[in-house]
């Protein structure tokens, strides 16, 4: 791993600053070294976000000294990571299939863990990207309330990349009005109290939306290299 300046951008703590204390701010540290998450650290933040199962782990092998950090897995999961995502992750944002949703809750079981979790939504057309449509979601839901052990209670969202602000605002309430509907449908166990939306280029709109949780990466500590 490159030696990064384990000092903070001068913009960090007004970024942080901005964001309303009812939100939480998801600090996202992939691709950037322990030096930064570190430095955050002791600034105050106390959730991250990572994309990979395997950098997150090891950045937590040098993190162990920092025992109340929240970890959020914010990019896709392949269904073989997934037990190695419930042992070190709390929070998992990208259940994007049932079966995934499935292979977790197994794993949970076995490792005696529940994992925080939310569904990630498309609902705009996005060919490329991973998600559950509103249209392949719906059908499902039943299945996803039996999952007894895992608490799916969030919805994540990513708008089309370089997409228009109203396709943007348009994922948003999306997003939040999807969570209405699933709280009207009288499920047991399924509850979304959470909406996990917004990033860097877009997370004032997410707010604007009724956005619960932010994921910021470069607005925190500017551009970030291309890989590890
Ligand atoms: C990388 C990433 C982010 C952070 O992106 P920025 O634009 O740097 O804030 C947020 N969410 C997900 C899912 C990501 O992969």
């Amino acid at each position: 791993m490159t030696a990064a300046p384990s000092a903070l951008p001068e913009q960090f703590d007004a970024i942080r600053q901005g964001i309303p204390p009812t939100v939480t701010l998801i600090a996202v540290t992939k691709f950037l070294p322990v030096e930064t998450i570190r430095a955050a650290y002791e600034r105050g933040v106390r959730h991250f976000g990572e994309s990979r199962v395997q950098e997150a782990i090891a950045k937590q092998t040098e993190l162990s000294d920092l025992p109340d950090i929240t970890w959020h897995l914010i990019g896709h999961l392949q269904t073989n990571k997934a037990r190695k995502a419930v042992e070190h992750f709390d929070w998992i944002h990208s259940v994007d299939s049932l079966k995934l949703a499935e292979r977790l809750d197994q794993a949970a079981m076995e490792v005696e863990k529940v994992p925080q979790c939310c569904l990630q939504v498309k609902l705009v057309p996005d060919p490329p990207k991973y998600g559950l449509d509103a249209t392949a979601l719906t059908p499902l839901l039943p299945q996803f309330d039996q999952l007894a052990h895992l608490n799916i209670r969030g919805l994540m969202t990513i708008p089309p990349q370089g997409a228009e602000p109203a396709v943007v605002r348009e994922a948003f309430t999306g997003a939040k009005a999807l969570a209405t509907t699933i709280n009207q449908s009288g499920f047991h166990r399924l509850h979304i109290d959470q909406l996990s939306l917004g990033m860097s280029g877009d997370y004032g709109e997410a707010i604007a939306c009724g956005s619960t949780m932010v994921r910021l990466g470069t607005a925190l500590f500017g551009p970030r290299p291309l890989s590890p």
